[in-house]
């Protein structure tokens, strides 16, 4: 449902993403894997098309992307992005209803829908919704940027080192979550980190990136195992 196939991105001279091929299936998690400056954050981007691959094709639900039309795209494909970017100036609850009030879901679907996915990413509705995102601790923030994300029932949610800024008593509760969410609504993920165990914890395949290109994609046993480089 996810396809790349040779995607490339350059700046100048310089290649951020160097011939990128992989596909993620229906309900499968793909987590990358690689240090600072790897092309993680480039390659993630030119799925949703905040950023535009100078070659190679991207695939969604068996349609090019580029084709899409961006609302379409945008609806179908979740995204978190490493600063949460929650409106400061807007409750919980209009945060999440973003996507959905743009899609022009009535209130009341759209109110039922932010209480059902507060209640999944392990936040209580009631205590929660009115807060503006002033008022939530970091985890909470990001339990938010979560339940955002999720709003307009993607098939597909794109993270980017989403749990990356947390305390690693919060992180490994919020990938207890994440491993809940994708029981219960059998999304499509490509979750973006540089922690092994986090790879290890909740990739159902992991590809190891360095400078741009994409070494190794396999479960995390074979990595191990048997791993392409050292
Ligand atoms: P990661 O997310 O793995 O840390 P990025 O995808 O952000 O890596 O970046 C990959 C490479 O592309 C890095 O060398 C980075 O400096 C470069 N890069 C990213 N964005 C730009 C840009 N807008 N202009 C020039 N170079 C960029
Ligand atoms: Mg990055």
């Amino acid at each position: 449902m996810i396809e790349l196939a040779e995607v490339t991105k350059r700046y100048g001279t310089a290649t951020a993403v160097d011939r990128v091929s992989f596909s993620v299936s229906r309900g499968e998690v793909v987590v990358l894997l690689g240090g600072s400056g790897s092309g993680k954050t480039t390659t993630l981007k030119m799925i949703n098309r905040l950023i535009e691959p100078t070659a190679g094709t991207i695939r969604i639900d068996g349609r090019e992307a580029t084709q899409l039309p961006l609302h379409d795209l945008r609806r179908r494909i979740g995204y978190v992005s490493p600063q949460i970017g929650l409106s400061r100036h807007m409750t919980v609850a209009r945060n999440i209803g973003v996507t959905p009030s743009l899609l022009g879901w009535d209130a009341a679907r759209i109110h039922t829908k932010v209480d059902e996915l507060l209640a999944l990413c392990g936040l209580e509705p009631g205590r929660i919704r009115d807060r503006t995102p002033g008022e939530l601790s970091g985890g909470q923030a990001q339990r938010v940027a979560v339940a955002r994300a999720l709003a307009a029932e993607p098939s597909i949610v794109l993270l980017d080192e989403p749990f990356g800024a947390l305390d690693s008593i919060t992180r490994e509760r919020l990938q207890r979550s994440f491993l809940d969410l994708r029981r219960t609504l059998g999304f499509s993920a490509i979750f973006v980190t540089h922690d092994v165990v986090e790879a290890l914890l909740l990739g159902d395949r992991i590809g190891v990136m360095q400078d741009g290109r994409l070494l190794q994609l396999a479960p995390g046993r074979e990595l191990i195992r048997n791993p392409a480089h050292p």
